[in-house]
């Protein structure tokens, strides 16, 4: 076994947690032509079937990227097709050594289009099922856009009638698109509020394409329990202090970061004067079908780029379960420790 081999097993025998992770990004090229085919919806380069899709992923420009998300998103419209995008996802997280994914889910985006509240919370949860089936666990973050602030109290509402169902399906609230002063958070800032008073964790993105005022913005102003991306903190120096003080770890998502443009490669990528800096971080994917790439190669990425070993997979490893939105009981059955130093 190669050394390369050796540490992949390594990584993959880790029990992990997948903390950033987009439901419609997890569709791999044949099951999104299969839904595809379902509800007669068009793929980018799906002329040329498999392959084609698979190619038309790879286009590194972020319009191309949002055309085909939102090509993916119309393919989502009744409990079945949910239920499969999490079955076939809860396979390759088992494959990978992931036992508990955090997932993000825009359901407003679907209902907008005419999908009933009712036929998502019925897929999401009957994928959630499917997944501990196959031994992972699934908790969802449902996301409010940060250009579409009339849609936050829905997506609260949402998330309460999935708790109300199943509390542990529900992680948090969450907050993407647009990173642009032209959306300020203050209309959502009562939603976000109420959110933490249901016992809801606040987990926005901020700090991907804007830089570090973003990330205050998603601490100070909606009290984030983590920050999706966050990795423009780097630009200011008070704030990676900050965030190592107060222990807010970053969910970093290199091979994202590079495909989107963020940082020209991971070797350029901020991480490891980030964790230096004594700021909390963990590993995710983003969308890995998107980026073409699963958890463990994003450990090995970071471990070839970095020159890290075992020892900084492993606390890598501990620091996913350590930061999931989980209680300690279930924590320690996963495989985590919330003792452990980490
Ligand atoms: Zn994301």
């Amino acid at each position: 076994m190669s050394t390369h081999d050796s540490l992949r097993a390594f990584v993959t025998a880790l029990p992990k947690a997948e903390l950033h992770l987009h439901l419609e990004g997890s569709i791999q090229p044949e099951l999104a032509l299969r839904l595809a085919a379902r509800h007669g919806v068009r793929l980018p380069g799906d002329e040329a079937g498999v392959a084609g899709v698979r190619e038309a992923y790879r286009c590194r420009d972020f319009s191309a990227f949002i055309a085909i998300y939102l090509a993916l998103s119309r393919c989502l419209q009744t409990p079945a097709d949910l239920c499969d995008v999490l079955d076939a996802l809860a396979g390759r997280l088992a494959h990978g050594g992931v036992v508990h994914a955090e997932i993000t889910f825009t359901p407003m985006t679907h209902h907008r289009r005419g999908v009933p509240l009712e036929a998502m919370i019925e897929g999401l949860l009957a994928g959630r099922a499917a997944a501990a089936a196959r031994g992972v666990s699934i908790a969802f973050v449902f996301d409010v856009v940060r250009s579409l602030p009339d849609q936050a109290d829905g997506t609260l509402a949402f998330a309460r009638s999935v708790a109300a169902r199943t509390r542990a399906a529900v992680a948090g609230l969450g907050l993407a698109g647009p990173e642009h002063e032209r959306y300020p958070l203050t209309p959502m800032l009562p939603v976000f509020e109420q959110a933490r008073a249901d016992g809801f964790a606040v987990l926005p993105h901020a700090g991907e394409f804007v830089g570090a005022s973003n990330v205050r913005a998603a601490i100070d102003e909606l009290g984030a329990r983590r920050i999706g991306h966050g990795v423009r903190a780097v630009e200011d120096p008070a704030l990676v202090a900050e965030l190592a003080a107060r222990g807010i770890p970053l969910e970093v998502c290199p091979s994202s970061n590079v495909a989107l443009g963020v940082y020209r490669s991971i070797a350029e990528h901020p991480l490891p004067r980030l964790r230096e800096a004594g700021v909390e971080v963990v590993l995710a994917t983003d969308d890995p079908a998107l980026f073409g790439v699963e958890l463990v190669d994003e450990y090995l990425r970071c471990a070839a780029a970095f020159g890290w070993g075992e020892a900084e997979l492993a606390a890598l490893a501990r620091a996913s379960l350590a930061h999931a939105v989980l209680d300690d009981a279930t924590r320690a059955r996963l495989g985590g420790a919330p003792d452990t130093p980490l």
